[in-house]
């Protein structure tokens, strides 16, 4: 089974990528099992969020940075059981809308501190994992924007664009028209 994320800002178009992917790949008699990291976190669920739904966390002190830090390290583990199961149920490939890589950025960005997290050498290395690097400005000019800001988005986007080399992400210009964008994301995943 092949791990393919997509990881970026909120707004640059992850969503919109992942499902024109998941159609693709489905239209190809590929089985795809659709992941979205915030969905599946633990700290999402105690939090009471319905899926599809997340309250944007713009401050939090140390006491919750230490937990979601907890959180994560439990995630990345459950996930580890959960590609286990799925391969023996012989799916092909399976999509994230986001990856643990988001959730170390946000945490990140709560600590205002950019240091490497213990937990970040314990994340499943995807076989194909995407950084959709988008400008908050061209973001902030989208249908629906997202509700932090543009200054959130320019800090978090520093954050992402040192990460994306750290971790080896294979960045895909998300300023472009999706259908442009799907077809460099298609060449890339199928490679
Ligand atoms: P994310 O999952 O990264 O938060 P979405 O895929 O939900 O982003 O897209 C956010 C908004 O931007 C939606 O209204 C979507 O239709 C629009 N959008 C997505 N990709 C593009 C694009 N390449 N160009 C213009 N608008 C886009």
């Amino acid at each position: 089974m092949k791990i393919i994320t997509i990881s970026g800002l909120d707004g640059s178009g992850k969503s919109t990528q992942i499902s024109l992917l998941k159609d693709y790949l489905e239209s190809q008699g590929k089985k795809v099992y659709y992941f979205h990291a915030v969905d599946f976190s633990l700290a999402n669920k105690i939090a009471g969020n319905k899926s599809g739904e997340s309250k944007s966390v713009t401050k939090a002190g140390w006491p919750k940075i230490i937990l979601r830090r907890i959180f994560l390290m439990a995630d990345i583990m459950r996930f580890k059981s959960l590609c286990k199961r799925l391969k023996k149920e012989n799916y092909d490939y399976l999509l994230s809308d986001r990856y643990f890589y988001d959730t170390v950025i946000n945490i990140k960005y709560l600590a205002k501190n950019d240091k490497k997290l213990p937990c970040e050498k314990f994340i499943l290395q995807p076989d194909t994992s995407i950084y959709l690097k988008a400008d908050p400005e061209i973001i902030m000019q989208r249908e629906r924007k997202p509700d932090q800001g543009l200054e959130y988005l320019q800090d978090k986007k520093k954050l992402y664009d040192s990460a994306a080399e750290a971790w080896n992400m294979q960045i895909i210009d998300g300023n472009r028209n999706k259908e442009e964008i799907f077809e460099e994301i298609k060449e890339t995943v199928l490679i």
